[in-house]
């Protein structure tokens, strides 16, 4: 099989099958343990007999019962939206995540990443979710595309390191906690988050909100339009969950994610002219 030559090859002389799964999983960009299981103490299935195979199974899968079944997506989007209400401050709503269980991602990630910048900032900026390095450190954006992203901020004289509202910046992501790999997060999560980034919002009250690419776009705009339907133009943000309410009016802009950005740098004339229409609206409010 042809493979690129920057991708990683990993080799063994083992013919031990876990060494092999092993393998498999590396070169599939698997990079996060989920269950430390010592699996040589399991029943061994040999492939070729699919009785003994089944019959593994049966003994090594988790018992369920009816009271502990896994609960739908829609279950626990009610319970964010309960555990979002009750907050009453930015320290309440970090807490109210970290204590909550609907999302599979909290047990593979390492921190929580909930925010930073200038909490008194008029500019909320809104990514996906946290990748490699904003998972060590607890922080968003501060891997390769967050370098990227503050510097298109700073052209239009926006940092998080400012003390002066009106030139700073405060920083979130839809979900809180890094998907295993990076991998996108699912429509589900977004709808399970969405109470929380909305109760996020309404806590902050920024003047305006940048969405960073497409997750974030679908999870805040209703409808979910693509991010070419969405960009080039001004919407006027109002929160899908019901009872979260806003005490002003919020606009909101959609911008490329920065890491599409690396992959597609003639797209950064486009983000140039995106900087320049936030600045006109921030002049202007
Ligand atoms: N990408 C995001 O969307 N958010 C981060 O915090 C980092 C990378």
């Amino acid at each position: 099989m042809a493979r690129h030559k920057s991708q990683k090859i990993y080799s063994t002389k083992s013919t031990d099958e876990n060494a092999q799964a092993l393998i498999f999983q590396m070169e599939s960009g698997a990079d996060v343990i989920i269950h430390e299981e010592d699996f040589s103490k399991k029943p061994k299935a040999k492939l070729a007999d699919k009785t003994s195979a089944t019959q593994a199974v049966k003994e090594t899968a988790p018992q369920v019962d009816a009271k502990s079944k896994p609960k739908s997506s829609s279950v626990w989007a009610d319970k964010a939206r309960e555990a979002a209400m009750a907050c009453e401050t930015l320290e309440d709503l970090k807490q109210a995540i970290a204590d909550f269980d609907g999302l599979e991602v909290k047990n593979t990630a390492t921190n929580m990443v909930f925010c930073d910048g200038n909490v008194k900032s008029r500019v909320m900026v809104i990514g996906e979710a946290p990748g490699a390095d904003e998972d060590e450190q607890g922080k968003p954006f501060v891997g390769r595309s967050g370098r990227l992203l503050d510097l298109v901020l700073l052209s239009a004289g926006l940092s998080r390191k400012e003390d002066d509202p009106k030139k700073s910046l405060y920083i979130s992501n839809v979900l809180n906690w890094r998907p295993p790999g990076n991998r996108t997060p699912t429509p589900q999560e977004m709808t399970i988050a969405r109470p929380f980034i909305e109760k996020h919002i309404a806590l902050q009250k920024p003047d305006i909100i940048l969405c960073a690419g497409a997750v974030a776009i679908q999870t805040l705009i209703e409808g979910a339009p693509t991010l070419s339907k969405a960009r080039n133009k001004w919407h006027n943000y109002k929160p899908q969950t019901s009872g979260i309410e806003l005490d002003k009016k919020i606009e909101l802009y959609a911008l490329y994610h920065p890491a599409y950005l690396m992959r597609s740098p003639l797209q950064k004339k486009k983000a140039w002219h995106d900087m320049i229409k936030v600045m006109e609206k921030i002049e202007k409010s």
